[in-house]
């Protein structure tokens, strides 16, 4: 059992550095939960306080309802892997393994049992006697997770394990942490500045920006019903397109004008936007939410200029201007577009995001669950 609650909990480092603002969070046992967000939002600080190795600065970090906040790390039950490892290099993996152990006086074939036992996990049975520098990175990954695993802690702590690694070598660790979280059932928390990394490991995601939580929630939620502009531009790759409508009034209809094509919201959206009539406000609408059409669309239709494309054989991105800047639609594989040509794109209104343009709070959706 491991339930880990953030209440209020806010990070201020010396020389009045503001690292997190007023986090609340509660990460049930047994779930994976992922803090992502851009360089420098706040993640591994909040990640540190859970370990211990910050100080809280103001509110409440409880674990299974106990507080936290003064209880040295060694006594947290908590164990983190980092970014680099941080493995003794003149170690064996045995002893890199054992190592937290054998501090803790724990019996010699008790520690023998339990490193066994995790080497099987992590397929590193063969590799006990080596050094780490005789490892490839994922290997060396793999052994920092060991070490983590055979201390039984009651919550693991990741801090952007996978960065140091390349590209198809992560595709790897992703499912092999994510499969390691389903054989253990324990408590994960997570950080990364990589949102397929969330979207792929996390049943609950932590969309952090500017020291402050953004949105909590699974990531489809997040995906389908992002809180503001931010979170609908973070989740998701290519990333949703943006672009600038004013909402009027035309012969007793709600429209969103851009200039040279006119969208109709639905009745729904059209509710929340009547507050905006005479106003701007950022359409949001997803790259696979906009559809190529052969001939123009009685409604909603957008007849924009190719600039560029990017065939990846399933699929392709076409780039099509809007005003001076470009937005990206999915178009199967067999279309064939040609640059600089007019062509017709109709969006799903139905899947279209309505943004204000000084909060950026998502118009349409005023019910968003809130579970922060
Ligand atoms: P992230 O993990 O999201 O990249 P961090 O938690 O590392 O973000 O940093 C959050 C903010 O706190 C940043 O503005 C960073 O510069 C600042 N910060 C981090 N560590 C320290 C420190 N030891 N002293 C002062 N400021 C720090």
């Amino acid at each position: 059992m491991a339930k880990v609650e953030l209440k209020g909990v806010t990070k201020i480092y010396d020389g009045d550095v503001l690292a997190v603002e007023k986090s609340n969070v509660t990460i049930e046992d047994k779930e994976f939960c992922v803090f992502v967000g851009p360089s420098g939002c706040g993640k591994s600080t909040t990640l540190r306080m859970i370990a211990g190795l910050e100080d809280i600065t103001a509110g409440e970090l409880l674990i299974d309802g106990e507080l936290m906040n003064d209880v040295p790390p060694k006594d947290r039950n908590i164990a983190m892997v980092f970014q680099n490892y941080a493995l003794y290099p003149h170690m064996t993996v045995f002893d890199n393994m054992a190592f937290g152990l054998k501090i803790r006086k724990m019996d010699k074939e008790e520690i023998k049992r339990r490193v066994n036992q995790a080497a099987e996990m992590l397929d590193l049975t063969t590799y006990l006697d080596r050094k780490p520098k005789a490892l490839s990175g994922g290997q060396r990954q793999r052994v920092a997770v060991g070490r983590a695993i055979v201390r039984t802690p009651k919550v693991f702590l990741f801090d952007e394990p996978l960065s140091n690694l390349d590209a198809k070598l992560r595709v790897q660790m992703r499912a092999e942490i994510s499969d390691l979280h389903h054989r253990l059932q324990a408590t994960m928390i997570y950080v990364t500045h990589d949102q397929v990394e969330a979207m792929t490991m996390g049943t609950k995601i932590v969309v952090m920006s500017e020291k402050r939580i953004q949105q909590i929630g699974e990531p489809l939620y997040l995906y389908n019903h992002p809180i503001n502009k931010f979170v609908a531009g973070f989740i998701g790759t290519p990333p949703m397109n943006f672009f600038t409508l004013k909402i009027a009034e035309k012969n007793g209809k709600l429209v969103a004008d851009e200039g040279s094509f006119t969208l109709v919201p639905t009745e729904e959206q059209a509710k929340y936007l009547k507050a905006y009539v005479g106003k701007e406000v950022y359409f949001g609408i997803r790259p696979e939410d906009i559809h190529y059409q052969t001939a123009p669309a009685a409604e909603n239709n957008m007849q924009l200029k190719v600039t560029n494309k990017e065939p990846l054989g399933a699929e392709t991105h076409v780039f099509l201007q809007v005003k001076d800047s470009n937005i990206v639609a999915k178009v199967a594989p067999d279309v064939v577009l040609q640059l600089g040509e007019s062509v017709n794109f109709t969006p799903d209104m139905t899947r279209a995001k309505f943004f204000d343009k000084e909060t950026e709070i998502n118009i349409c959706e005023p019910n968003i669950e809130k579970k922060w």
